[in-house]
């Protein structure tokens, strides 16, 4: 139905790591760790990317958000992570389909 590979990966087509799922957010490893952990979190729908979100997506949005923390302390990251959005070829988005990376563990680079 959909060429978009992180609904592929929602809907099961394509394999996974998943850590996490629930109604609206499917959180899973990252296939090329840029840290000990590296997590990827989508909403279930497709929304491309940050710039395409609009206000109805509030209430998902702020929910991605929240999660973060949770799923951080879930993988051990006690003393904090980091979180990246990238948005569009200016920013280095790779897969239109919005996601927050969820980074930490020993030895992550400055952010500079
Ligand atoms: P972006 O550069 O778009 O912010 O990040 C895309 C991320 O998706 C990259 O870190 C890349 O390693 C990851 N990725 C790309 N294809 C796959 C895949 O098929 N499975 C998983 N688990 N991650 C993927
Ligand atoms: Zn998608």
């Amino acid at each position: 139905m959909s060429d978009c590979l992180f609904c592929k990966i929602v809907d099961g087509e394509i394999p996974s790591s998943k850590v996490f799922e629930d109604e609206h957010i499917y959180v899973f490893e990252d296939i090329n760790p840029k840290a000990d952990v590296h997590l990827l979190v989508i909403p279930k729908i497709h929304i491309s990317r940050l710039d395409q979100a609009t206000q109805a997506h509030a209430e998902l949005l702020s929910h991605m958000m929240l999660s973060l923390p949770k799923l951080a302390r879930q993988q051990g990251l006690e003393d904090g992570f980091r979180s990246i959005i990238n948005t569009g070829p200016g920013g280095g988005q790779e897969v239109d389909h919005l996601h927050i990376h969820i980074l930490g563990g020993k030895k992550l680079p400055g952010f500079h």
